[in-house]
């Protein structure tokens, strides 16, 4: 089960109380202005991490595996990265010593064959000591799992939720046992066992491997099976853990039809608070929270929400938090990334009209 973590940055409150400040972990608030950078020119081996890219940037799970092997690698270790799918983000913070990106290898193309092939050229070429995938539904789950059966003279584990330069722990017998074994050389990491933010930088210095270029180019994904492309249904069709994009309506919300137009407006999922479900306004499982639903998506849009702790138990793992409240005081503008001061109907208004304008310019353009 994940918990927050205690540790977490703290503020003493004027009755001083101690509260949790959930934007960031504690030791992203006084980020450390100058890190080391830690270059390997001389790196006698390497530790492997394949993951695959969403628009361009990897997720806080692929970092997490990057900080893993990071964290593993001594000052003769490399820690590769390879990419697959376009990389546009920058990532010295993220512990690659080097990266290699294969644009054409992205998630949305079901192309295990040719993914192996690429992989398998460049564990041949680094011969890495282990090598590290995040164990997520997003692709990089199953293709690991390919990656062992292909490879069976490595030792692996799967759903990794602990390690250190000797072991690996992982649960079994439905999460009632802790089973540990020795640092295999392949490791799934499950989510959140990691802090992706490392107190160093590296050089994530981007090289074109020509193995990888070659075998991509010699092969074609020809197989029994079938790829027929990503479905792409209404956002706000998606089941809210599901939804990277949330629009979510609280008891400042009195007006819901236009609540409505803006998350369609927005291409969003619709959530609510407790509150916004016992009036009525919503059907119950679009509650959010602690008796209702824990999401997980990139940014959610909290419209007059409080921020009651049982509301922000289910949206922890949220990685960008906006608020639009009339009270500046509230804990979800504590929460909140960004916040928007100021009247939800007459803001939600405004926001259609925006994207409304916005959208007939991109017709205009594209025309
Ligand atoms: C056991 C238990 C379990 C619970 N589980 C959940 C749960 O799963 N999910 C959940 O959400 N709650 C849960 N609750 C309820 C929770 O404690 C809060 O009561 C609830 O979250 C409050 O909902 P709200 O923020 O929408 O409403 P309110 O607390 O009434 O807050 C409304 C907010 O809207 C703002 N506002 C008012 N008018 C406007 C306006 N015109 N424009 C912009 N902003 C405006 C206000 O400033 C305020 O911040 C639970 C409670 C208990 C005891």
């Amino acid at each position: 089960m994940m918990r927050i973590n205690p540790r977490r940055s703290a503020k003493i409150s004027a009755a001083g109380l101690k509260r949790i400040v959930l934007t960031a972990p504690a030791n992203v608030e006084t980020p450390h202005p100058h890190k080391p950078l830690l270059t390997k020119k001389n790196s006698k081996a390497h530790v492997l991490v394949i993951a695959h890219s969403e628009r361009g940037t990897l997720n806080d799970h692929a970092r997490q595996t990057i900080a893993a092997a990071a964290i593993l690698a001594d000052a003769e270790t490399k820690v590769l990265a390879l990419i697959l799918g376009e990389l546009t983000e920058d990532l010295t913070s993220a512990g690659a010593d080097e990266i290699i990106v294969l644009p054409e290898l992205d998630f949305e193309r079901f192309q295990p064959k040719l993914e192996l092939a690429s992989i398998s050229a460049v564990i041949e070429s680094v011969q890495p000591m282990h090598i590290f995938m995040p164990d997520n539904a997003i692709g990089d789950g199953d293709l690991g799992r390919r990656l062992i059966a292909s490879q069976r003279t490595k030792t692996a584990a799967t759903q990794v939720v602990e390690f250190d330069a000797n072991h690996v722990a992982n649960f079994q017998a439905g999460g009632t046992l802790l089973a540990q074994s020795a640092l295999p050389e392949i490791i799934l990491l499950a989510p959140n066992c990691v802090d992706a933010h490392l107190p160093f930088a590296t050089s994530a210095e981007r090289s074109d491997s020509t193995v990888t270029n070659q075998t991509s180019a010699n092969q074609t994904e020809t197989s029994n099976y079938q790829d027929l492309g990503l479905q792409t249904i209404a956002a706000t069709e998606i089941a809210l853990e599901e939804a990277d994009f949330i629009v979510s309506a609280g008891n400042g919300v009195q007006n819901v039809a236009t609540f409505e137009s803006l998350a369609h407006a927005l291409e969003a999922s619709i959530g609510a608070s407790r509150v916004a479900v016992d009036d009525g306004k919503f059907a119950r499982d679009k509650q959010i929270g602690a008796s209702g639903k824990t999401v997980s998506a990139s940014a959610y849009l909290a419209i007059g929400i409080s921020g009651a702790v049982q509301h922000l138990q289910g949206i922890k793992d949220c990685r960008h938090v906006i608020a639009i409240n009339t009270d500046a005081s509230a804990p979800m503008v504590k929460r909140a990334d960004l916040t928007v001061i100021g009247d939800a109907e007459e803001i939600m208004q405004t926001l259609i009209a925006l994207i409304a304008v916005a959208k007939l310019t991109k017709l205009k353009v594209a025309a």
